[in-house]
């Protein structure tokens, strides 16, 4: 059911901001403590920025106190891909969106229970959806096809 997105730098570029395109793209991290999602304690789910796939629920989020929104497991096994990096001479976890590659963060195994992960992630890779607005399907104006 996950079709793959792809796009061109160029449309990627074109259809979000230039914080949005540096850390989804181009693999960057925001500063901590400065994302719009590090406090939310709404419930909801939160998207992909880049394509809308949901990622995380808001019943997974905790306070890590690492100064990013950090999630003990992702909406499903299937929705991200994780892949080894070990830039930095060090070896950790990249956590990808499974349908069009955007960089999310990282993941580590310092979580809490049950999972003992922890979902490392930059609140610009992310667009939250409280719950209150389940079962609109028309929300305005957002990218054409594809409904639920
Ligand atoms: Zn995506």
């Amino acid at each position: 059911m996950a079709e793959k997105i792809v796009k061109s730098d160029e449309e990627w570029r074109r259809d979000l901001t230039s914080e949005q395109y540096r850390v989804t793209r181009e693999k960057g991290t925001e500063p901590p403590f400065t994302g719009a999602f590090l406090h939310i304690e709404e419930d909801g789910v939160f998207h992909c920025v880049c394509c809308g796939a949901p990622l995380f629920r808001s019943t997974a989020k905790y306070e890590s106190g690492s100064g990013w929104p950090s999630f003990w497991e992702p909406v499903s096994a299937d929705a991200i891909v994780e892949t080894s990096d070990s830039s930095l001479s060090m070896v950790r976890t990249e956590v990808t969106c499974a349908r069009c590659g955007a960089h999310l963060g990282h993941v580590f195994r310092d979580g809490p229970e049950p999972t003992g992960l922890r979902y490392c992630t930059n609140s610009v890779a992310l667009r939250f959806a409280a719950n209150e607005e389940d079962g609109t399907d028309g929300s305005a104006g957002a990218g054409g096809e594809g409904g639920a």
